[in-house]
């Protein structure tokens, strides 16, 4: 699960309140998984203009005043509809590179950046 910058968490304290779901990320900068977890996948993607509340129906938590911005559980990605960002600025690609990672079996324990 990735949150927003600036409002982390340690991915341990995060993934211990989530146990359910797949990991958080540190931020400000979105943590590339290892190359052994970049791999193709199918995925279902829900694409949303509330990513936080499509994870906390999938059972996320966040730590007080830190919000999702991306989660992954069992093979569905959760995302920020990309339509809502600006044309030419922004992407997501940090975040999906990061939620396939786990949906390709990376811990979610993984170390923070
Ligand atoms: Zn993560």
């Amino acid at each position: 699960m990735r949150l927003a910058a600036g409002l982390l968490a340690s991915c341990a304290a995060t993934w211990a309140a989530i146990a359910a779901l797949n990991a958080c990320a540190p931020a400000p900068h979105v943590q590339r998984p290892p190359a052994r977890y970049q791999g193709d996948r199918t995925v279902v993607a829900v694409l949303t203009h509330d990513p936080a509340g499509a994870c906390k129906r999938l059972g996320a938590t966040a730590p007080e005043g830190r919000t999702i911005v991306a989660c992954q559980h069992a093979g569905t990605l959760v995302l920020l509809n990309p339509c809502l960002l600006p044309p030419g600025e922004g992407d997501w690609s940090d975040d999906g590179c990061h939620e396939l990672a786990h949906a390709n079996a990376w811990p979610a324990d993984h170390p923070a950046q």
